[in-house]
């Protein structure tokens, strides 16, 4: 089923990330949502995530984009995500992703193919996207091989790159990332979410008050502190 990978992950009585409904059959139009979100967790990453039949299809990029063409991007694919997600920003307190979420940018997307079904199954898919920091046109394009071992042995890799095509929103000198660090739905840091949601989700997810979550909380401070010392080692 949808999602099931995603909530199989995570302790709802623990993170605040939405649990996500059934996932909403909407009609076919070319313009979707997506957004990125920059997951200070075990490493820094940035996750992006195009809405596709009811849910987020998701890759997890450890450098963040690029807007050099010359540049490519690895992108881990991970698990769906539920459409509510592209709202998220917060703390995961323990468990699963567990650190500081931060919505790096959002927008719309648009397919530059007929059937994306059969671009994901061919492993390339070619986009626009229209976001506060990312725009035109890109491409993933997942990596030959397949999955080495474990439950998804034998199928396609997960690895993907993620990569800028050259227009007028290419650039070869800016790093996007470094220069537009800050969240799109709030200008915060990781370190103003945590100030701001910490009593927040310590009181509403009980979860959260076990002594394993309080140690992995004390490691998330300290992860955001190290963040405000070397923003770009994560
Ligand atoms: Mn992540």
């Amino acid at each position: 089923m949808p999602l099931d990978d995603y909530r199989a992950k995570r302790d709802f009585s623990v993170s605040p990330e939405p649990r996500g409904g059934q996932p909403a059959r909407r009609r076919k139009r070319r313009t979707r949502f997506f957004c990125v979100q920059k997951h200070l967790a075990t490493q820094l990453h940035y996750d992006l995530r195009l809405e596709h039949d009811g849910v987020l299809l998701s890759w997890a990029v450890p450098r963040g984009p690029s807007l050099d063409p010359q540049t490519r991007r690895l992108a881990m694919q991970v698990e769906d995500h539920p459409l509510e997600y592209g709202d998220f920003e917060g703390i995961i307190p323990d468990g699963y992703g567990a650190g500081v979420v931060l919505l790096w940018d959002r927008g719309t997307w648009e397919p530059e193919v007929d059937d994306v079904d059969a671009a994901l199954r061919r492993g390339d898919l070619k986009l626009r996207l229209d976001g506060y920091k990312l725009k035109g046109s890109w491409a993933l394009v997942r990596t030959k091989g397949t999955a080495g071992r474990g439950r998804d042995a034998g199928d396609p890799s997960r690895a993907w790159l993620l990569i800028k095509h050259r227009d007028d929103w290419s650039s070869g000198e800016l790093d996007i990332a470094t220069f537009a660090p800050l969240s799109v739905k709030s200008e915060a840091d990781f370190a103003d979410i945590l100030e701001q949601q910490l009593p927040a989700v310590w009181t509403s997810h009980p979860g959260a008050q076990s002594a394993g979550s309080l140690a992995s909380l004390a490691k998330i401070v300290k992860k955001v502190e190290q963040y405000q010392r070397e923003p770009n080692r994560g």
